[in-house]
């Protein structure tokens, strides 16, 4: 047993979130839909999975942002946030980043664990079309993060799954992405750690970005 897991884990197993994204660029939206999850369904932690290659974005017009910086950037917004962890796991396996692997390798790191897999309602209402998605629901409770009052999408019916409201935060990383590119304000958007990590490693065309707040405060 890998030696991070939990005291408890001798009654019963670790139970671990699983969120994967392409966090190009990891946000407030994601964050607080990790560490909401974690609270109401009593994770042991949450691990945000940096996509190597995602290929349900594979089409997209822009190039996506090298999976390492991707990764300094989830490190750097999980910090030392209790229950988060930033996870390479795809990364490490390499090539294109499908669900059912990934759950497969954690499955073989931590043989005891219950695996919840995290998916935003954007997600969960293209679970149908993933690779061997039969797979991911028997490596996997699928948790569907839903926000108040709205009618989010959910797996097809019968699909098992729980619900986890969490606060809206209307938020994207492709809107993200434009700010960056014209200079809009990033405050509260994006933490402060994570807008180190992108002028660092001069990421989005990061010269035309405005200067955030702690750099002039
Ligand atoms: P993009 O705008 O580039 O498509 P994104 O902001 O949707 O990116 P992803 O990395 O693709 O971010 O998303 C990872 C996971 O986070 C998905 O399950 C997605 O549904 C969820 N998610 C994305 N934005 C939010 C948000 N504002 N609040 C809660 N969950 C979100």
């Amino acid at each position: 047993m890998p030696k991070d897991e939990p005291a408890t884990a001798a009654s019963r197993g670790p139970r671990i979130g699983v969120f994967g994204g392409t966090f190009d660029p990891i946000h407030v939206g994601h964050l607080v839909t990790a560490v909401n999850v974690r609270h109401v369904l009593g994770l042991d932690r949450v691990l945000l999975v940096v996509a190597n290659d995602p290929w349900q974005k594979q089409k997209a017009d822009l190039p996506l942002t090298p999976a390492l910086d991707r990764l300094a950037m989830v490190e750097a917004a999980v910090g030392d946030v209790v229950g988060l962890q930033a996870s390479d796991v795809e990364i490490v396996s390499g090539g294109v980043s499908y669900t059912a692997d990934t759950l497969v390798t954690l499955r073989h790191h931590h043989p005891a664990a219950e695996l919840f897999l995290i998916l935003g309602s954007d997600a969960a209402a293209g679970l149908p079309t993933w690779e061997r998605v039969d797979e991911v629901r028997g490596l996997a409770t699928l948790v569907v993060a839903t926000r108040p009052g709205a009618d989010d999408a959910t797996p097809p019916a019968g699909w098992e799954h729980q619900a986890v409201e969490v606060p809206r935060l209307e938020v994207s990383s492709t809107d993200l992405r434009a700010r960056f590119a014209d200079g809009r304000p990033l405050d509260w958007l994006v933490s402060d750690a994570v807008v180190h990590v992108i002028r660092q490693r001069n990421l989005y065309a990061v010269h035309q970005m405005a200067s955030p707040r702690s750099a002039t405060s």
